[in-house]
């Protein structure tokens, strides 16, 4: 997007004013271009939209790999390829109003829309297996779309069987070959979802975190079910039908703490 005749200032760091037959134009200085941030305000100047949370994502990778190492599977690079080459294309198509495959050139197009492919049909083939299995319920199903390896992050993890019900299969990540048993993954995924931060605890949120009076998993209180076990119970009080917080053991048992406290004095009368 730099006018030809300005050593491409848009991507340079250093930016020099110069008078040209009465008009004011500007030039690019020097070698050195911009950085990240540099891009970003370059962006917003230029009103270019573009996904930059994918971009970052890119950019920690990249800043990783070449001061220290990356713990990042291949399959999570296989994806941020992926998503750069979304990226790029996007901005030469919109921006530059050119041919992504031209102005790339076909080797470097080829290859990156390979990978793009490669990591779509894997995860389709991932996501097809996890479908195929029976849950405890919807809430649960849905959640396990979004299912990543607790190991290496990556999305490219599945189902060993399927056509079974899902607390009984294993789960394999195909980048780092780690395998997981349902209750991990589950717990995981809802932790994730669930779980308040200290942050909100501190501003008065209650913790209504509980774990299972059935196996010990992880209960979910408004829900009213296990995501491990199954197990439903909407932990209301049989006799005075509040809700009770499941802290209160004994509301499994059809009783909150104080009704259970009545009930128990009229029982030793
Ligand atoms: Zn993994
Ligand atoms: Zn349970
Ligand atoms: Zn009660």
């Amino acid at each position: 997007m730099s006018p030809s005749d300005s050593d491409e200032v848009l991507i340079k760091q250093k930016i020099m004013p110069r008078m040209e037959d009465g008009e004011l134009i500007w030039i690019g200085e020097g070698k050195k271009t911009v950085d990240v941030q540099g891009i970003k305000d370059r962006f917003h100047s230029l009103k270019i939209e573009t996904d930059w949370k994918r971009l970052d994502e890119i950019n920690r990778y990249r800043n990783d790999i070449e001061h220290y190492h990356s713990p990042v599977s291949a399959g999570s690079v296989q994806k941020m390829v992926s998503n750069s080459f979304l990226v790029i294309a996007n901005f030469i198509r919109d921006y530059l109003e050119e041919d992504p495959r031209e102005l790339l050139g076909e080797g470097v197009y080829d290859v990156m829309q390979k990978i793009e492919e490669v990591y779509n049909r894997d995860k389709a083939f991932c996501i097809d297996k996890l479908k195929s299995l029976t849950y405890f319920n919807e809430t649960i199903s849905n959640a396990f779309l979004d299912i990543k390896c607790l190991e290496c992050g990556s999305e490219l993890i599945t189902s060993t069987d399927q056509d079974i019900s899902a607390d009984s299969t294993s789960y394999s990540c195909r980048s780092c070959n780690d395998e997981f048993v349902y209750e991990e993954v589950v717990t995981d995924l809802f932790e994730k979802k669930y779980a308040l931060s200290h942050r909100d605890i501190m501003s008065g949120e209650e913790d209504i975190s509980c774990s299972c009076p059935e196996c010990g998993g992880f209960f979910l209180y408004y829900e009213g079910f296990c995501v491990a076990c199954g197990v439903e119970n909407n932990l209301v009080c049989d006799l005075c039908s509040e809700k009770a917080h499941p802290s209160e053991a004994e509301v499994f048992e059809g009783r909150c703490s104080y009704c259970n406290y009545k009930w128990e004095k009229m029982m030793a009368e």
